[in-house]
């Protein structure tokens, strides 16, 4: 027995709070932090290792014994080694059985196995009550202390008084257990550490086919016809002057598309009478991925305003100003200022100031880290009523800009209409639907339909989506 005196983690646990000891399989990264952590929350840690030299990466206080020694001073053993490397456990059956192993995985590709981790354990140590957890927290996160965004830790297993001991172990360590039920969950717990930004993909490829789609739509109308009709090269616009139409298009177009879910659900359980019923799949998942639309939006709204300041630097534009004076001198006319123009131009930036606050707003509300810290009606209210409000400041900022194009036929190039009012059509038709849905006698049955009344209450019986009542 090797008792590790020299240690680069300084650990000072507060022995009046001492609680059970636990053993750890594996002195690796991750057995290293949890037993770093463990020893912080008031647990003695003793470690099964293969070696029993001291090591100063060890934690000070934990001991390292053998494995079948270290087991035999604890109930609960965490197995902190791949999978691969589980055969060696076989000959521990008998001292491992009866005891809490908790198994904290992963694999390096989704579906690796035909079973769990978690239950190929279970399978190689039937005597054994074994229990799935810690597997989506990170060694650096445990160790660096920054498991703000990720403090759930989930929890399965078939023994319920087993899965209870490593709830209690971590809660002890600051975190938070979600109970996924039985050893069935256990490979659904594991990929899920292996998924790829499973709820971004969606909004990804539908902003980047919508910056595609407006992008070469800019190009045909700015520069290709103005080159065939016009005889002017201005293909640099390519650079800034297109991104800098592009980005705000499909910024508002997205802050739309966040809210036009909320409508469609509305509509639906308006026309169904009843909320008791599942909406279609694609809206549900269209509803699962709004705050990553939104947050999306917000990145091109900001590329939006970083484009807009460097303006004013460009030579074209320098070049263009440049133009108006020296024409004003030799014509040897002052332009009047045009107060509708100054006043057009005022507003559109004050819309678009307020309403990329009020963006940027709805993005920050939208993290973890500060959404925990407001309640339901708080968020509610951020992400619903100023949320609108967003949309409304952006959508009258672009109506402001755009608004003189519009009603010109030199807008319409190819017959096609000018990007700002293609942006406008999904905007306009979520602010004119949700302000139907709150008149008086649209709202007033909505409200009661989404508080559990419903208009044909037979369907209650009938169908496979029902709350049963008689559970509740
Ligand atoms: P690691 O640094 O490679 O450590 C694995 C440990 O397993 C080794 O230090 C060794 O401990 C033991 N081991 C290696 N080969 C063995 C063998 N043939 N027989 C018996 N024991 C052997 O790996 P890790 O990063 O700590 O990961 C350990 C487990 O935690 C993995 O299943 C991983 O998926 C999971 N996990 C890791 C993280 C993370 O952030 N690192 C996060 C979640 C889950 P001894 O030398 O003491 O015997």
């Amino acid at each position: 027995m090797n008792k590790n005196s020299s240690n680069t983690m300084a650990l000072a646990p507060n022995t009046s709070n001492k609680r059970e000891t636990v053993c750890i399989f594996g002195t690796g990264d991750f057995g290293r932090a949890l037993g770093h952590k463990m020893i912080q929350s008031g647990y003695s840690v003793v470690y099964g290792s293969r070696s029993t030299q001291i090591s100063n990466l060890i934690p000070k206080d934990a001991e390292v014994l053998g494995h079948a020694e270290a087991a035999q001073r604890a109930a609960i053993i965490i197995i902190a080694i791949q999978r691969q490397h589980y055969n060696f456990l076989t000959p521990l059956a008998e001292v491992l059985r009866g005891k809490v192993l908790v198994d904290i995985s992963n694999n390096l590709k989704l579906n690796q196995y035909p079973e769990s981790n978690a239950e190929h354990l279970a399978q190689l140590l039937p005597g054994s009550k074994v229990v799935k957890a810690f597997n989506t927290v990170s060694a650096w996160a445990l160790q660096s202390g920054t498991l703000d965004a990720s403090r759930q830790v989930f929890v399965c297993g078939d023994d319920v008084e087993a899965k209870q001991m490593v709830m209690n172990i971590v809660r002890a360590l600051g975190l938070t257990p979600l109970d996924k039920g039985s050893l069935l969950a256990a490979q659904e717990i594991e990929n899920y550490p292996l998924q790829l930004f499973p709820m971004w993909k969606f909004p990804i490829f539908l902003s980047l086919g919508l910056t595609a789609f407006f992008f070469l739509y800019c190009v045909a109308l700015d520069i290709i016809y103005t080159y065939i009709y016009e005889n002017n090269d201005f293909s640099f616009f390519i650079a800034i002057t297109i991104p800098n139409r592009v980005c705000p298009v499909v910024a508002l177009i997205l802050l739309a598309l966040v809210y036009l879910p909320g409508i469609f659900a509305a509509i639906i359980q308006l026309y169904r009478g009843t909320k008791y019923r599942r909406f279609p799949d694609w809206l549900d998942k269209w509803m699962l991925c709004r705050k990553q639309l939104g947050l999306i939006a917000l990145a091109f709204a900001s590329l939006h305003v970083v484009f807009t300041l460097v303006t004013p630097m460009r030579a074209f534009a320098r070049w263009r100003t440049g133009k108006g004076i020296i024409s004003q001198v030799l014509n040897n006319k002052t332009e009047p200022l045009d107060h509708t123009n100054a006043w057009l131009s005022d507003s559109y930036l004050a819309l678009g100031i307020l309403g990329f606050f009020l963006f940027v707003l709805l993005g920050i509300t939208s993290l973890p880290s500060v959404s925990n810290n407001v309640n339901w009606r708080e968020f509610r209210f951020v992400q619903s009523k100023l949320g609108y409000l967003a949309l409304i400041l952006c959508t009258a900022h672009t109506l402001v800009y755009g608004g003189k194009w519009f009603l010109s036929p030199s807008a319409y190039k190819w017959y096609l209409p000018n990007i700002y009012i293609l942006s406008l059509i999904v905007p306009c038709a979520v602010l004119v639907v949700k302000f139907v849905l709150i008149f008086p006698c649209v709202d007033k049955p909505l409200t009661q339909i989404r508080q559990g009344w419903e208009r044909n209450p037979k369907y209650t019986k009938q169908s496979n989506y029902i709350i049963n009542k008689s559970a509740v």
